[in-house]
């Protein structure tokens, strides 16, 4: 009698615990259909699997990221960069740290205005060189008037500590949390290398669901940030938050030779 008393008394326990999860859940992920990781049974391997509106994810065939290797050198039309400084709205999403930047910054390539969404990084990075993955990458999210998107890709490699870089980095959320200004200005401007030659592809969002489509701008040449910088980036999501490079296919790749 008694076991069963503290039986019914475990369940009724237990039930209120997974109702208040749940609650807890869906508020801390009011957009986010269905939950997803950088490893095991939700990991990178099943995002195509986990929801059908991540069916892309596995069945794409232009995904992103990719290793460049052998890319098509050429003189392509520069990319003209026209950013400002911004306050910084910033958020650790689960999934990475991400800074909103005010309107008014934008690149122009073939004519067409991308403007400045967002900035995040993945680390270590996403997309490889010859086989080689970097400390991290940054990613600027640009997007068109019609919703097109363009993002620059940054790869980060340790060398001397990054001033332009260190107000995002000191003002990491470490926990997942909602987006809040942090008191700070970043110019994006300093984010990019001195050299600004791309990397050219066509690929898609990284993370699901993996939409195709993006316009892939990775620079050439790696940006220097410190051993203590980058450890900082990785510390937060200490298992890694990179998407395996995915196979290029028959899509172009170029690499633009001339600043
Ligand atoms: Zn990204």
């Amino acid at each position: 009698m008694k076991n069963k008393i503290l039986f019914m008394g475990l369940m009724l326990l237990a039930t209120i615990v997974m109702a208040s999860c749940g609650a807890r859940v869906e508020e801390s992920h009011p957009v986010e259909a269905v939950h997803w990781t950088y490893e095991g049974e939700e990991g990178p391997e099943h995002w195509g699997e986990i929801d059908p509106a991540y069916a892309v994810c596995s069945s794409g065939k232009s995904q992103s990221p990719i290793d460049v290797e052998a890319p098509a050198a050429n003189d392509l039309a520069n990319i003209s960069f026209h950013y400002q400084p911004s306050k910084v709205n910033i958020l650790n999403n689960g999934h990475t740290v991400q800074v909103n930047y005010d309107s008014g910054s934008y690149i122009e390539l073939d004519d067409i205005r991308y403007d400045v969404a967002q900035f995040h990084y993945h680390a270590p990075s996403e997309h490889a060189v010859n086989g080689k993955l970097f400390a991290a990458e940054l990613h600027i999210v640009h997007k068109n008037a019609d919703g097109g998107l363009a993002v620059v890709g940054i790869l980060l490699d340790e060398g001397a500590e990054n001033a332009a870089y260190e107000p995002f980095i000191a003002n990491l959320p470490a926990e997942e949390s909602e987006a809040h200004d942090a008191g700070v200005t970043v110019d994006a401007a300093g984010l990019l290398p001195s050299v600004q030659t791309t990397y050219r592809y066509s690929g898609s969002l990284t993370t699901p669901p993996c939409s195709e489509g993006v316009n892939w701008l990775l620079m050439t040449t790696p940006v220097k940030l410190s051993s203590q910088q980058l450890t900082a980036l990785k510390s937060i999501f200490e298992d890694g938050n990179n998407r395996p490079v995915q196979p290029l296919n028959d899509r172009p790749l170029a690499e633009d030779t001339t600043p």
